[in-house]
Parts: structure tokens; C-alpha cells; sequence
């Protein structure tokens, strides 16, 4: 049995597991239900475009914003049906003889099934008409899945000159973690017997592939710093990967779990740099009231977690009395970064929907 990539896709967004935890992201829904819904001066009387609308959510916002047209576009047939059916419960579905322009105005909410990129004959609507393109497209580590190309496709398609797009920017963030984020620190007491042989083991093959999951923010040992912005208004489609640097400072104060001996002396080592993004409803388009979604690991947690990036080896890092003064300058033997110059690039893969991550330290 063959299936191909984009049905297994679209399949797995079929199952209601997943719906549910993106309903439930507390911080996802708090900044899109505010962008929606208190910027009246957006919405209000706006033709509006949900790309990717899944359970309809969006659209219901819109909606309830006082959109006077929404166009809800999703590429899986099950979750269309969905929306339908919801939007027609809350009695927000545009009905056949409204869009045939002799029903009363009722639902503003219109289903379209398929892919953004493919819906032309489905839909009774100009190109470059829509004032506002929302969509909720981001994936781990921001670009996993790629849909951001499918929507900047709706964009240069069906949103009208100066339209707006939500959200309008997207920034990607590193940050280098120690100790306190890797398996390390539980398998070396484990009952009071050292296990530290598995911890190493799971360490040197966290380098080997991104793992997704939740940092706390202690276990940060250097500054964090924008890798990439995008913003999604005016970014070309073909700027969708990317290659760029960051230079990572220590932080000072280095808790705990992060300190470790070396030649009889306390330092702080860092194993690798995790990834997180957060995407902004900016003044440009929400004047009213702008907001932020953060997937940082200083913030509430979300389902996206964040991306962890192992090093093959870890790095020394920090000379300087941290810790008020607990930490110490390694030794002669090693030299001790003062700073970590990395390269970074995300890639979308040709297949399967996913990324390939590379990371080169080029600089201590
Ligand atoms: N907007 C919903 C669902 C977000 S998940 C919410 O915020 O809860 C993304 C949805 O986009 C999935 O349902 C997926 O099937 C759909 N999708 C992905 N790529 C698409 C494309 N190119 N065209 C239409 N729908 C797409």
C-alpha cells in the first residue's frame, strides 16, 4: 500500500488528537483570539481568508469580529466537513442561496475544501480581494511542515494591495543551555548509584537529530539572540530557508545544575543551543491592540516546547566570577569561550513535509 506524503499529511490533521491540543495552547489561543478579536478597525466589515482553518476557529473569530466575509480554506476533507458543520451550529455558515446573493445576511462563514494553493474554480472570489489573511501555520521549531510557503502562495493570490496578514513576523531565537538540559544530571545519581553511562550515551545521540521538547529557562547558560525574522507581509516566497549567525554570550548567575568540575575547578559547560519562536500581531496591521505569541522557554509553555540542538562536544564557557563568584575560570588546559559564533540554516526538505537543520560552530 502506497500512500502519498501529502495525504498522510493531511490525514494526521484529521485526527481530533491534535486539534485539541492547539485549542488548548493557552498562550496560542490568547494571542489570536486578541489580534482577531480586539482590533475591531481590522475586522469589522473585512472580506477575511483562514488559511488552513482546521476546526474553524479562526473563521468563528472573524466571524465574531464582524467580518463580513470569511473564507475558510482547508486541505483536509474531514476537518472541512468540521468546520462546516460547526460554523453551521454556531449559525455562522454562509448558506448556498446568501452566496447567491438572494438570502439574508446570516453566516459570514464560507468552507472551502482543498489545498490554498489549488482552490481557484471553488471559490467565487476576485484574486487580490481579501483585507485580511489569517492563518495558524507555524510548526516546531517555526518552519516544520512548511506551510508558511502555502500561505504566503494565499497571499500573493487573493490578498488585495496593503491587505494584512496575521501574524505579520516571525522570529527565530537561540540560546545555549548546560547541563541542566541534557539527561545528564538524572542518570549520574540514580538511587544513589551512577548511571552516568546511559546519560552519555543519550547525549551523544541527542547530537545526531533536534529534539523536541521543554527547556527551563535555568538551564540557559548564555544571552539569547534572534537567529532569523521574517515578515510574512513583504518576505519573498524563496526566502523561506535560511542560513544565519548568532554569537552567544555567557549569562551570568549559572544555577546548580549547571555548574560541574573540571581539573578541580567549578565551570560551566554548554551542550548545545536550543531554538524557539514567537510570531507577532504587530502595530502595522492591530492598532488597537498588538500582540505576541512566544514559544520561549522564559514563557508559559506551548505545544510547540522548543528544539533542542545537542553539540557533538560540549563547550567551556564563561571565565568570569559568576555565580557570585562560585564560578571559576577553568584551567590553562582548556580555554575558556568568552563567547560561541554559530552558523545556523533550516532548509525545507523535499519530501515528507520536513526540515533539515544544520549547525556549525565556527568561533570561540
Ligand atoms: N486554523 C486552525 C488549524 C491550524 S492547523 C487552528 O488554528 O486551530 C493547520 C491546518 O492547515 C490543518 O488543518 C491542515 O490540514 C491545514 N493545511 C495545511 N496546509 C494547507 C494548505 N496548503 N491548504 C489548505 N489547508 C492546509
Amino acid at each position: 500500500h502506497v500512500m502519498k506524503v501529502n495525504e498522510s499529511y493531511f490525514g494526521s490533521y484529521s485526527s481530533f488528537g491534535i486539534h485539541r491540543e492547539m485549542l488548548s495552547d493557552k498562550a496560542r489561543m490568547d494571542a489570536y483570539g486578541k489580534a482577531i478579536l480586539k482590533n475591531p478597525s481590522l475586522l469589522n466589515g473585512a472580506v477575511v481568508m483562514d488559511v488552513g482553518c482546521g476546526t474553524g476557529i479562526l473563521s468563528l473569530f472573524a466571524a465574531q469580529a464582524g467580518a463580513s466575509r470569511v473564507i475558510a480554506v482547508e486541505a483536509s476533507a474531514k476537518m472541512a466537513a468540521v468546520a462546516s458543520q460547526v460554523a453551521n451550529d454556531n449559525g455562522l455558515l454562509r448558506s448556498k442561496s446568501q452566496s447567491e446573493g438572494n438570502g439574508l445576511r446570516k453566516g459570514v462563514i464560507e468552507v472551502v475544501q482543498g489545498m490554498v494553493e489549488v482552490v481557484d474554480k471553488n471559490v467565487e472570489l476576485q484574486p487580490h480581494s481579501v483585507d485580511v489573511l489569517i492563518s495558524e501555520w507555524m510548526g516546531y521549531c517555526l518552519l516544520y511542515e512548511s506551510m508558511l510557503s502555502s500561505v504566503l502562495y494565499a497571499r500573493d493570490r487573493w490578498l488585495r494591495p496593503r491587505g494584512a496578514i496575521l501574524p505579520d513576523t516571525a522570529t527565530i531565537f537561540v540560546a545555549g543551555f548546560g547541563k541542566g538540559g541534557t539527561s545528564l544530571p538524572f542518570w549520574e545519581n540514580v538511587c544513589g548509584f551512577d548511571m552516568s553511562c546511559v546519560g552519555k550515551e543519550l547525549v551523544e545521540d541527542a547530537a545526531k537529530i533536534p529534539i523536541v521538547d521543554v527547556l527551563d529557562s535555568q538551564d540557559l547558560v548564555t544571552s539569547s539572540v534572534i537567529l532569523q525574522t521574517f515578515d510574512m507581509a513583504t518576505m519573498k516566497p524563496d526566502q523561506v530557508d535560511f542560513t544565519a549567525t548568532a554569537t552567544l554570550e555567557p549569562k551570568p548567575n549559572a544555577t546548580e545544575n549547571n555548574i560541574e568540575q573540571f581539573n578541580s575547578r567549578t565551570c560551566c559547560w554548554c551542550y548545545g543551543v536550543v531554538l524557539w519562536f514567537e510570531t507577532g500581531f504587530t502595530s502595522r496591521f492591530c492598532r488597537e491592540a498588538p500582540a505576541v505569541l512566544s514559544t520561549s522557554p522564559y514563557k508559559p509553555k506551548t505545544h510547540w516546547s522548543q528544539t533542542i540542538l545537542t553539540f557533538k562536544e560540549p563547550i567551556a564557557m564563561g571565565s568570569e566570577k559568576a555565580n557570585g563568584g562560585k564560578l571559576a575560570a577553568i584551567g590553562t588546559e582548556v580555554y575558556p569561550a568568552a563567547k560561541i559564533d554559530l552558523r545556523i540554516s533550516i532548509v525545507r526538505s523535499t519530501e515528507h513535509r520536513s526540515i533539515d537543520i544544520s549547525l556549525e560552530v565556527f568561533g570561540i
